[in-house]
């Protein structure tokens, strides 16, 4: 069955892990090649030219460009950026958070680190950014479940959660190939289930004339205007479940329920919604590529630009 290959992946084990990233030098090292991948390249001119030094112990760059002169270090401009953590402890992170099966609570990244507890939702919530703007351009093509669902709530009726702030509307997206297995997802906020919100949705997120399976719901006739083909799922409950043009969205989004709804509290969880469904989004995304997880998830940590704690908690709350 398919999900045995995804289940018995053997991963990157914990001696492997420590032996790769097992020292502040190797992930310095490890952190320059995500980042560098060639050779330096100057944040603030683009040139390559430069020499190095260490300041504080730390290895530093400055630019040989007469007119920039900038000086660089490893983390600067990162989303390791401000942060006096070890690197050591920051892949540490990256690791518990990319092999886990299930989403990990910043309260457990805690323990698993040995930092406070601010500390460790800080570097959650960086590298959940991190893997929501790794993911923000990704479109479905071609065959493509979508479904409506609430976090925090089940939408019965279609009243549940309404202006409520701890019920959060989101779409969930799955495109499966020919077989009917399934490739990638999209899972993120949306203002509300109106016609306009999805075809805002469906607009950034979905390929041009996909083949579109979704429920009853009126608002996902959004597609058609865009050239997408609509199929509507007529049965409902468990009927539904075993219909090959839905099966996939709704396993994905049970799966999901089930990972959240034992790791968070639902009031922060929903305020922060699009960072946790990202991480869920990206972990499907990758679920064949355990081994790589790590040194991809640095790559993109290495582009995401840095983010305070401030900006990290002001999110844009939606009325729905
Ligand atoms: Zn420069």
């Amino acid at each position: 069955m398919a999900m045995n290959r995804i289940q018995f992946q053997p991963g990157l084990s914990l001696p492997a892990f420590l032996r790769r990233y097992g020292t502040e030098s190797a992930c310095e090292r490890a952190l320059q090649q995500a980042r560098w991948p060639q050779d330096f390249v100057c944040p603030a001119c683009a040139g390559t030219r430069h020499s190095r030094f260490e300041h504080r112990g730390r290895p530093m760059w400055q630019c040989s460009s007469s007119s920039c002169r900038k000086q660089s270090s490893l983390r600067a401009g990162t989303v390791f950026d401000n942060t006096k953590l070890p690197l050591t402890t920051w892949l540490l992170a990256l690791y518990l958070l990319s092999q886990s099966k299930t989403n990990l609570s910043a309260l457990e990244l805690m323990r698993h680190l040995g930092v406070c507890y601010r500390t460790a939702w800080r570097m959650k919530h960086k590298l959940m950014q991190t893997m929501s703007e790794r993911d923000a351009g990704r479109r479905l093509g071609g065959l493509v479940q979508i479904d409506d669902a609430y976090l925090g709530g089940e939408r019965n009726g279609g009243k549940a959660g309404r202006g409520s702030e701890n019920k959060r509307p989101f779409v969930i997206g799955v495109s499966t190939n020919e077989a009917g297995h399934p490739r990638h997802a999209v899972m993120e906020p949306v203002p509300g289930f109106t016609k306009a919100a999805l075809a805002e949705w469906a607009g950034r997120r979905l390929e041009p004339q996909c083949d579109v399976y979704s429920d009853g719901l009126g608002a996902f006739r959004a597609v058609v205007d865009l050239g997408h083909a609509h199929t509507v799922i007529q049965s409902s409950g468990r009927a539904a479940t075993e219909q090959a043009n839905s099966r996939w969205v709704n396993i994905v989004l049970s799966n999901l329920k089930r990972s959240l709804d034992g790791a968070y509290h639902a009031f922060a969880f929903c305020k922060y919604a699009h960072r946790y469904l990202a991480e869920a989004a990206w972990r499907f995304n990758r679920r064949f590529e355990l081994e790589a997880l790590v040194p991809r998830l640095l790559v993109a940590a290495a582009r995401c630009l840095p983010w305070s704690e401030r900006r990290l908690r002001n999110v844009p709350v939606y009325v729905s």
